[in-house]
């Protein structure tokens, strides 16, 4: 059997697996993301993590392939390196990939999160069959992996299908990163929790907002089908653009379930602009939280 450790970077924590070629995790940790200590000595913790997480495992060294790293953009994959993801504030231009090679033997490989946790829903989750597929993922920011011919695209450095700066209504507002209408300052969860804040005049969390939309409150329920609606729009714009046959969706706003596949499945079969891109099934995740470090660890595998 050959093993592979995945390592998935997040704005508050990191996870690490190691998981074996059947895409099983044999043992797992969680490590907070400590942003006061400098990055390269958050790397070295890192690190030690990996080495016990091998040692105290029963697995012999020559099983493991490789370390796989996600991580979130932007980032420059092809050189390894984290360039200036905006919840890792401090981690500017960090030699990631090379920091974490100096200390082992086998090959160390870094992708951007979104990508990592599309091969792991095509590795063992609701993308198995398909070859032409979108991985998008709505949480505190919206993302997507997409895989062509049976490929990840990967673009230049590594940042393609950062669809959540696309724009999708221009009338809605400024975005952090200066364009108006983007679609993750409308639909992300943390948008989600933020405007749905103000139009009840309290604060509320995601899960807060989406409770009352499940009670029928009908100010919020004119938000959320409209954040469903650009949700489609996005779906759309994945479908028109690349041709897929399916998008998974994940992240903590897929929670919202059945209203919110039914609503977009609904726009893209009225709006794709071709027959078969209206048929597209749209389908949630089957990995959920463990995508991330389970498609780290298939960095490392022959998926595609
Ligand atoms: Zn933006």
């Amino acid at each position: 059997m050959e093993y592979s450790v995945g390592v998935d970077i997040g704005g508050t924590k990191i996870a690490i697996a190691v998981v074996n070629q059947k895409g099983e995790m044999i043992d797992q940790t969680v490590i907070p993301t400590d942003l006061s200590i400098p990055p390269e000595a958050m790397i070295s913790k890192i690190n030690d993590e990996i080495r016990n997480m091998i040692e105290k495992s029963s697995i012999s060294e020559d099983e493991i392939i490789g370390i796989g790293i996600g991580a979130p953009g932007p980032l420059d994959s092809k050189n390894g390196i984290i360039t200036c993801p905006p919840n890792l504030k401090t981690w500017v231009d960090i030699p990631f990939q090379k920091l974490v090679q100096q200390s082992f033997s086998i090959p160390v490989k870094l992708e951007n999160d979104a990508s990592a946790a599309a091969l792991a829903e095509k590795w063992i989750g609701a993308a198995k069959e398909n070859d032409n597929f979108a991985y998008m993922t709505v949480s505190t920011g919206i993302g997507a992996g997409i895989v062509v011919d049976g490929k990840l695209l990967r673009g230049l450095k590594g940042n393609a299908g950062d669809i959540g700066h696309t724009v999708v209504d221009p009338s809605f507002g400024q975005c952090s990163c200066g364009q108006y209408g983007c679609l993750e300052s409308i639909a992300s969860g943390t948008a989600i929790a933020k405007r749905g804040s103000e139009i009840m005049g309290r604060h509320l969390s995601t899960k807060e907002v989406f409770d009352l939309y499940a009670e029928g409150n009908e100010k919020i329920a004119d938000f959320i089908e409209n954040v469903f609606r650009v949700l489609g729009v996005a779906c759309v714009t994945l479908i028109n653009t690349f041709d897929t046959e399916k998008i998974v969706i994940g992240g903590g706003v897929s929670k919202a379930g059945n209203p919110l596949f039914r609503s977009i499945q609904s726009y893209v079969s009225q709006y794709a602009l071709n027959p078969s891109g209206r048929q597209t099934e749209i389908v949630p995740a089957k990995l959920e939280q463990s995508a991330g470090v389970v498609g780290a660890a298939a960095l490392c595998f022959n998926i595609m």
